[in-house]
């Protein structure tokens, strides 16, 4: 066991700490921190939460100046990109100082990127500031374009507003993504509708498996909807052409040649898109998660608040990786149909 911690020391490039990223015992560079500021949300979707959650007690939480504390040795420690995510980020309070904060790492060149992942509710009002904040690129999540479907798979979402919310987040400049999560018998006739829309406004849309996270109110198998059939039924109608595009993240995209748009494929499902991971998940209670499957995690909050220096703090986060494990064993079908984890993803932020 000892050997072969020393043989994962050697192999990986930790510490990071001179900007160099931190590297796994599988030699993958870690360079991305995707971060759940709230658990809290103003949407319960179906796929995700139950209707009644309970959610982190709020005295467990980080707070924003620990949390600036925490991004801010991860981007010393080589961490390049940074996503912010939940729960909802934007119904987090004070978000957008906690925001601001963090561009400063934009403009000192540290850091090269600071998006977010949103169900788009708080866009209309806050579009603006971010994008003045440093915030280029948004992930605007979105199943249905369809107001009634739309209020029955968030169960209390409103179509016009996050529509709103899409349009304020592209007069801001920002560039946009919508993210669908592909549910059998819910969205999956309507996807290419969706990504008609998407590629005519010229934001690119990315599809989502549905995972095993989380115990929720409904049977997850009955949506379950393996990527390889939506591709193949789309196959039918359109042109796909396979492109070396990348945005950092896990999607495999192909360019449609009736409408000129990219459509990513996530499939953690069907294939395993591991070997190429870059990133770890830190929880707004200062848990992080070395893999969105799996169960180890590693406690920051302790080593944070026992100094005020940060040394204990990187050598946590390096122990840590030293864990990040090769990758995730989901599967969805009738004999295993509970959760792989129990978690949320909207703890971990998806
Ligand atoms: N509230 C924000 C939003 O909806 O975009 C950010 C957090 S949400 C957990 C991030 C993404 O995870 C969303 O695109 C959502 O659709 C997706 N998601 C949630 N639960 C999921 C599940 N069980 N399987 C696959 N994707 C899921
Ligand atoms: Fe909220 Fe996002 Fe989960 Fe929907 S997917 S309930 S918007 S966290």
């Amino acid at each position: 066991m000892q050997g072969e911690l020393t043989k994962s020391i050697a192999r990986s490039g930790l510490p990071g700490g001179d900007g160099a990223p931190m590297t796994d015992p599988f030699g993958r560079a870690i360079s991305y921190l995707r971060v759940s500021v709230t658990d809290r949300c103003d949407f319960r979707c179906t796929y995700c939460m139950s209707e009644n959650m309970t959610f982190l007690p709020r005295k467990d939480l980080l707070t924003l100046e620990e949390l600036d504390r925490l991004c801010t040795v991860f981007i010393e420690k080589g961490v390049k990109r940074l996503r912010l995510t939940g729960g909802e980020p934007l119904v987090r309070k004070n978000i957008m100082h906690f925001i601001k904060g963090i561009s400063r790492h934009i403009e000192s060149g540290n850091l090269d990127e600071l998006t977010l992942t949103t169900n788009g509710s708080q866009l209309p009002k806050m579009a603006e500031e971010l994008a003045a904040n440093g915030v280029r690129r948004i992930n605007i999540s979105l199943d249905t374009l369809d107001a009634d479907k739309f209020r029955k798979i968030t169960r209390w979402g409103n179509l016009d507003r996050v529509l709103a919310g899409v349009d304020a987040a592209r007069k801001a400049g920002m560039k946009v993504k919508i993210n669908s999560v592909a549910l059998k018998g819910f969205n999956d006739v309507e996807i290419p509708d969706i990504m008609q829309w998407a590629h005519g406004l010229g934001m690119d849309m990315t599809v989502i498996e549905t995972m095993p996270m989380g115990e929720i109110d409904e049977d997850r198998t009955d949506h379950y909807l393996p990527l390889s059939q939506l591709r193949a039924s789309l196959s039918e109608q359109f042109s796909l052409v396979d492109i070396p595009y990348k945005t950092g993240g896990p999607a495999r995209y192909v360019e449609v040649a009736e409408t000129g748009g990219r459509l990513g494929f996530i499939t953690p499902m069907t294939h395993n898109f591991c070997e190429s991971c870059n990133r770890v998940r830190l929880t707004c209670t200062g848990t992080l998660y070395m893999c969105l499957g799996q169960n180890d995690a590693a406690d920051l909050r302790e080593p944070l608040r026992a100094s005020d220096e940060n040394a204990l703090l990187s050598q946590a986060i390096d122990n840590a990786i030293l864990r990040k494990p090769k990758g995730h064993d989901f599967i969805i079908d009738r004999e295993n149909n509970r959760p792989a984890v129990a978690r949320h993803m909207s703890v971990t932020g998806g």
